[in-house]
């Protein structure tokens, strides 16, 4: 009986044990393959939650932090559960009415729609983003009875440094676009818009990770789900290196106090982007947070525009800065030796034509005339070189001229990692023909060889003639990417380790080198806004404009040999060259080579700073 007890208990053990194991079966194959099952569990209890990473943090490019993470939060919501007893008290939270709830219930309803159909399981959407720290202390506080609603986490930036905000750019929301081109972005999704923040978008998000947690009835979390699949974390994006020196970027800012125009300083060997200046700009903290959309919408319609990129964007006449250019091409083609010298007599003349001089001393060979900026030897060195009997024709020769000026970067975009940058202007000969007619002869273009008419060029285009003429013939086109650790030649494009190399003899660089060094000398046109101690090559430039007072220009590199840093500064309504942008491109130098020494034109820096000649 015992036995017989024993056996029946016996196979009762087996027999559960049995059962037991089919029951483990039965939830494994539940688990892996039951497809009934999956879609059941992933309609009822599931839910898909978006772990955001942090972005890229920037650095200049000696390591100093610009632009971080700080928490921000974002309110979502299951529309389906919202309960109309809790509006009120959200919309006091929120700080608003009736109608705008209404309005962002909708666009969550649209959106949760969307979101099911990409995720096949994930009803909520988002409803509120960037809440304060009020906002979010007083959500969370509530949430346990505010159905439908929840809190994610995220980040946007802040920035340590203020500076070079067009460089760096801003965040804002994916667009309706965006979120239609690209899946990987979601409404409420903060993106790159503008600077490198948009170029290096790519990198600079991280990768999103996912957390998959099962929820209840009610849509309270019960736990995550233990499997690999479903979960995996956020990545934060690599840190990023700008080449702008925050230091040297932050100084012209002061330098630029109550004026508008633009800077922009490369070093000449790498095309390593050391400074980026527009004014007016804009506090980059305004666009962060909460009030970004409000700044936003103010700055857009600020007539001061100070969202507009005037570095890559503004075209203006060179003026006579680009007589170093026509006087390296003039030497090149043999038509003129260091030595030529052309007279002046206070101005140009064809036939009733003058183009004005100031009075100097004559006649000027070619160091002298880059000296002393005479219009009349530019005047004639343009006329000799596009009706060059070598070349068969006026128009073949202007041709050859494009050919050169092309080739200095001037009339195509430099290539920098900013979007929306403009060619500048370099007329064709058949659009000289538009304005002037087909049979248009030196005389009538004879603005040309001074840098007016037609030709207009972008800051950072004259920059880069700058960094040309301290490299004696090439550059790299300029960028603001310094490292991305761990990419693939630190991220770099092959474009921006590449010499493009102009078709011109290096001693001929040192003839129109000279010059630019006697610009700072006694009788050079910027002589006086010099720094002792260092040899700075320059050249000035008086812009005319039309719609005001003359622009002021300057280029310039330091030192002589072996240069680190070349320079374009424009000041809009500055008048002369040396009134304003000289001496702001010859401190900005001194401060990026003597860095922690006390400037030796103290004087020059007060009167810069204290000087408004745009109210602001
Ligand atoms: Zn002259």
């Amino acid at each position: 009986m015992q036995d017989v007890h024993k056996n029946r208990s016996s196979v009762f053990v087996i027999g559960l044990s049995f059962i037991f194991l089919l029951f483990l079966y039965r939830i494994g194959t539940l688990q892996l393959v039951d497809d009934k099952y999956e879609k059941r569990a992933i309609n009822n209890a599931l839910n898909k939650i978006t772990l955001y990473p942090a972005r890229s943090v920037i650095y200049d490019r000696f390591g100093k932090i610009i632009a971080k993470n700080a928490a921000s939060y974002d309110l979502f919501i299951f529309p389906k559960e919202e309960k109309l007893e809790n509006r009120l008290f959200i919309q006091q939270i929120l700080q608003i009415d009736s109608n705008q709830y209404n309005k962002l219930l909708t666009e969550a309803w649209i959106n949760s729609k969307k979101r099911q159909k990409n995720n096949a399981y994930n009803r909520s959407a988002i409803f509120y983003s960037n809440l304060s720290q009020q906002q979010y202390t007083a959500l969370r506080e509530n949430l346990y009875r505010l159905s439908g609603f929840y809190i994610e986490p995220r980040t946007d930036r802040a920035y340590e440094i203020f500076g070079g905000a067009h460089a760096f750019g801003y965040l804002g929301e994916a667009s309706e676009l965006l979120l239609k081109e690209d899946p990987y972005y979601q409404p409420g999704d903060l993106v790159g818009i503008t600077g490198i923040e948009r170029y290096y978008e790519e990198f600079m998000r991280g990768a999103k990770g996912i957390k998959t947690v099962w929820q209840d009835r009610t849509y309270k979390q019960r736990g995550e789900v233990q499997d690999e699949a479903f979960n995996y974390p956020a990545k934060s994006g690599p840190d990023f290196y700008a080449t702008i020196d925050i230091e040297l970027q932050k100084f012209a800012e002061e330098l630029f106090n109550g004026k508008r125009g633009s800077v922009v300083a490369i070093e000449p060997s790498t095309g390593e982007v050391l400074a980026f200046l527009n004014k007016p700009d804009y506090n980059p903290n305004d666009l962060v947070g909460q009030d970004r959309a409000k700044s936003f919408r103010k700055m857009l319609i600020d007539p001061k525009k100070p969202l507009y990129n005037r570095a890559v964007k503004g075209v203006y006449p060179p003026g006579s800065t680009v007589k170093t250019v026509l006087a390296l091409i003039g030497l090149q083609e043999g038509i003129i030796h260091p030595g030529s010298t052309k007279g002046c007599g206070g101005g140009y003349r064809m036939g009733n034509i003058v183009v004005g001089c100031h009075p100097h001393g004559g006649p000027l060979d070619v160091v002298g005339s880059i000296r002393i900026s005479c219009n009349s030897y530019y005047c004639g060195l343009f006329r000799e070189i596009i009706d060059h009997p070598k070349y068969g024709s006026t128009h073949n020769g202007y041709r050859v001229l494009e050919k050169y000026w092309r080739s200095f970067g001037l009339g195509d975009p430099t290539g920098i990692d900013l979007l929306g940058e403009s060619s500048g202007n370099v007329p064709t000969v058949e659009r000289l023909a538009k304005r002037h007619g087909k049979k248009w002869r030196s005389s009538m273009v004879i603005s040309l060889g001074i840098g007016q008419g037609e030709i207009l060029l972008t800051p950072l285009q004259l920059a880069n003639v700058a960094a040309i003429l301290a490299n004696r013939g090439y550059y790299i086109p300029p960028h603001l990417l310094k490292k991305v650790n761990g990419l693939k030649n630190n991220g770099l494009k092959q474009e921006y380790r590449t010499k493009k190399i102009i078709p011109i003899d290096a001693k001929h660089f040192e003839t129109v080198i000279e010059g630019m060094s006697q610009v700072m000398k006694p009788g050079g046109t910027a002589n006086g806004t010099g720094i002792n101690g260092i040899e700075i090559c320059g050249k000035t430039g008086t812009a005319q404009n039309p719609h005001g007072k003359d622009h002021s220009l300057f280029i310039a590199f330091a030192p002589r040999n072996n240069p680190k840093i070349a320079i374009g500064v424009i000041v809009e309504n500055g008048g002369f060259g040396a009134t304003y942008a000289a001496p702001i491109a010859n401190l900005m130098i001194e401060k990026y080579l003597m860095r922690d020494t006390s400037s030796s034109k103290q004087f020059m820096i007060d009167r810069l700073k204290t000087t408004v000649l745009e109210p602001q």
